[in-house]
């Protein structure tokens, strides 16, 4: 992972490796290179200090002065620490409850929840071999539960029907009954978004989360936010028990800084990546893939 450094910082590791003793100070810069680095990439600045914190009391505490390669030592424990704060290995789904597993999607209105929803039912059916229903819970727009029964269409699911004038909860509990009748394995909820948070979108997925008791409840949330990423994260992780989370728009050109941030707030494993607006532009979460797509 050392190629996922930036040019400045590997130049400084450099001048470092041919000194014979490295102090503080050094380790002091090369840690303002690795701040760079993560503000550039939108990381949220509270998860930047943290994440600096950690490294320095691991780079002082483990004896980084005086160690044999004091620079490729540093290095060493700043790309750990990255990859223990974005989640090593990979993440599935987890579909282990009695069926149909429900899964809630959460997020802001145009994260990208809708078309997610359609990719992981693709996904489920295709690589899980599941039998899969979609709902939409978003009653405030006629249009967006329209689109759901497009896109379910486009990857092979069921669509279970919605109209504007149903309470959501009324909607969840119709669609886990019919789903229980037909032998669906797997629930998608797809919910209304808002532009921003609120208290009363809040209360209303909290009360679905409660009916549904979903095996995953999935935030969903768009790369390109950057900085914004982390209120949002804070917000819904405080409303609902996350599971896992999906980072959606991995295909502009944003570092994808959100990632750490979104993952460091919310303590939950980032499952997915979306990387295009298509039905099979879903991705597995590759932690450190992305680690070095921050460090740029
Ligand atoms: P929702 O309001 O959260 O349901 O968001 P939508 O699913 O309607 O998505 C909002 C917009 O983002 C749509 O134009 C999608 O096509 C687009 N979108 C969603 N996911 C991705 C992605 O991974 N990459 C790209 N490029 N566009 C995406």
């Amino acid at each position: 992972m050392a190629s996922a450094l930036t040019d400045k910082l590997s130049r400084l590791v450099k001048t470092i490796s041919g000194q014979a003793r490295i102090t503080e100070s050094n380790v002091t810069d090369m840690l303002r290179e690795v701040r760079m680095a993560l503000l550039e990439a939108d990381v949220a600045l509270p998860v930047v200090r943290d994440f600096i914190a950690r490294v320095k009391d691991k780079a002082l505490g483990q004896e980084v002065i005086g160690s044999l390669k004091p620079g490729q030592a540093l290095v060493g424990i700043v790309n750990k620490e990255l990859a223990a704060t974005m989640g090593e290995g990979v993440a599935d789904i987890n579909l282990a409850a009695q069926p149909p597993a429900v899964i809630l999607m959460a997020g802001l209105q145009g994260a990208g929840k809708t078309t997610t929803t359609a990719k992981l039912a693709k996904h489920l059916i295709e690589k899980r071999k599941k039998k899969v229903l979609t709902v939409s819970g978003d009653v405030y727009r006629p249009a967006a539960i329209e689109q759901l029964k497009t896109v379910t269409a486009q990857a092979g699911a069921e669509w279970f029907p919605s109209t504007p004038d149903q309470k959501p909860i009324d909607i969840a509990r119709a669609a886990i009954d019919y789903a229980r009748k037909h032998y669906f394995d797997v629930l998608l909820v797809d919910t209304a978004g808002r532009l921003a948070i609120d208290e009363a979108l809040m209360a209303e997925i909290k009360g679905l989360h409660a009916e549904l008791k979903p095996v995953e409840t999935l935030f969903v949330v768009d790369a390109m936010q950057g900085q914004d990423a982390a209120n949002t994260a804070r917000a819904f992780g405080e409303a609902l028990p996350l599971t896992g989370i999906v980072l959606t728009k991995l295909d502009g050109d944003s570092r994808g800084g959100a990632a750490l941030s979104v993952r460091q707030i919310t303590g939950a494993p980032i499952k997915f990546a979306g990387t295009s607006e298509k039905i099979d532009g879903l991705e597995v979460f590759d932690a450190e893939r992305h680690a070095g797509r921050i460090l740029g």
